[in-house]
């Protein structure tokens, strides 16, 4: 399938699948795949390490936003890296999947890794996943999805995928961790998640990848004739 060059915004909830679906759909169309949320992760594990951020995730906000401009976030060979530390295992952990809702809502954090984000959009041909991707990163996004799954199917994905990773956690930990985020996430003051009035809803709560892949093909075909 020959796609055009376009932006494909993809937001969400937390665990919806955003980050796997994203890939796929990048690998099959040829196109750049970029985990927004992998930088937020990155400035909260920095911040962590930094101790701006404490146990009830009160956050020095002066002292961050100056620690940021020395802060070299960036993606390289798997994955994500500060300078030449690759701390993609670190930032999927649940103490900074506890911490970075709170650190997302700052501001100054999100310019910060907004700046980084249009970067990739110069070109097209990009997948990106996130919160705010259609509606503050690229507006202009061709195609925008906002998925969606009932909460404790993606309570239980995701413990799975902590569990194949030798990572153990409760359920309902994990549960309550994505609810607070969602609910973080939804209500924060600047580029809250929510849907962009222009983008398709995609609840993958009975969908295999597979079938996603079936209905955004089909979705694709109509819209842009190919
Ligand atoms: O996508 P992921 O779950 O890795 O994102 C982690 C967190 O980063 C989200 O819960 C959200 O607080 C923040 N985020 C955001 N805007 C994005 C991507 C992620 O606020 N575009």
């Amino acid at each position: 399938m020959q796609v055009p060059d376009i932006i494909i915004a993809i937001d969400g909830y937390s665990s919806t699948g955003k980050s796997s679906f994203a890939k796929i759909v990048a690998n099959e169309f040829g196109f750049l795949y970029l985990d927004s949320g992998a930088l937020y992760r990155g400035v909260t594990l920095f911040a962590i390490e930094k101790r701006l951020i404490n146990e009830d995730c009160t956050i020095d906000i002066p002292a961050l936003t100056g620690a940021l401009e020395e802060l070299d976030l960036h993606f390289g060979k798997g994955g994500t890296y500060i300078g030449d530390r690759c701390i993609e295992n670190e930032i999927r952990s649940l103490e900074v999947a506890g911490k970075v809702s709170p650190i997302a809502a700052v501001p100054q954090v999100r310019n910060y890794v907004d700046r980084k984000l249009r970067e990739f959009g110069r070109n097209k041909r990009v997948v990106m996943d996130g919160r705010d991707i259609g509606t503050t990163v690229f507006p202009e996004a061709e195609l925008k999805l906002f998925m969606t799954a009932d909460p404790m199917i993606r309570a239980q994905r995701r413990l799975a995928e902590m569990n194949a990773k030798g990572d153990h956690a409760d359920l309902q930990e994990v549960l309550k961790n994505l609810q607070e985020r969602d609910y973080i996430d939804s209500h924060r003051e600047v580029s809250p998640l929510t849907k962009a009035d222009d983008a398709l809803v995609l609840d993958n709560s009975n969908m295999t990848i597979d079938d996603q892949m079936e209905w955004l093909k089909e979705v694709i075909q109509k819209r842009f004739n190919c």
